[in-house]
């Protein structure tokens, strides 16, 4: 199954990844976690994407659309994938059907998970992630065990760097602007699926599940 999930940050696209890749066993490919792992292993690549995090700005198209054709061309990819954070922009989009319908392998679905922009800020600078697993929690929604604890690894918890209001609303803003025509060019393929992000997390998972009940895996 070939997926791709969308929502604007803190929608709980993470969340939902972990389930979906867990319970259907295809690679979670998130274009976020890929720079953030080559700015902690200082590659060139990570160097090229860390003043634009830095400011909650897009990393160039170009930039972006490579790591993501390198990463769909290794074998692990052949029985689906769960793309997460990428496409970000139409330009991004066109590239990956691109590349898709060169490798014969279409999307089935995009997922949308939507939520209400104004719960989003709170949920955002909530989260904390884990260093050791990346397992993500909510100070308030969803928190760990013991504080600062990862429940499932016993790693050190942190805040994103760009989870600071500041840089929450420029990522918010620059994500509303660019997810509208994404969602038009998505529906216009017929490939779109909304799913009502301000449930409780596993009754958002239970609906995406009854979506992909259908499909062969
Ligand atoms: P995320 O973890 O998906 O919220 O991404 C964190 C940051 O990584 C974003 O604010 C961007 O700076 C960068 N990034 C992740 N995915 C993309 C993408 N598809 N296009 C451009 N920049 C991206």
């Amino acid at each position: 199954m070939n997926l791709v999930l969308m929502g604007l940050p803190g929608a709980g696209k993470g969340t939902q990844a972990e389930k979906i890749v867990e319970k259907y066993n295809i690679p979670h490919i998130s274009t976020g976690d890929m720079f953030r792992a080559a700015i902690k292993d200082g590659t060139e690549l990570g160097l090229q994407a860390k003043s634009f995090m830095d400011q909650g700005a897009l990393v160039p198209d170009e930039v972006t659309i490579g790591i993501v054709r390198e990463r769909l061309a290794k074998p692990d990819c052949n029985n689906g994938f769960l793309l997460d954070g990428f496409p970000r922009t139409v330009a991004q989009a066109e590239a990956l059907e691109n590349m898709l319908s060169g490798l014969e392998r279409p999307i089935d679905f995009v997922i949308h998970v939507d939520v209400d922009q104004s719960i989003l800020m709170e949920r955002l600078t909530g989260r904390r992630i884990c260093k050791d697993c990346g397992a993500t929690y909510h100070l308030v929604f969803n928190p760990p065990a013991k504080d600062g604890v990862c429940d499932r690894c016993g790693g050190e918890l942190y805040q994103r760097a760009d989870d600071n209001e500041e840089t929450v609303q420029n990522r918010l803003d620059v994500n509303m602007k660019q997810t509208q025509p994404l969602l038009s060019f998505y529906e216009e393929k017929g490939y779109l699926r909304k799913i009502n992000g301000q449930q409780d997390i596993d009754i958002v998972f239970a609906d995406i599940e009854e979506l992909l009940g259908g499909l062969r895996k």
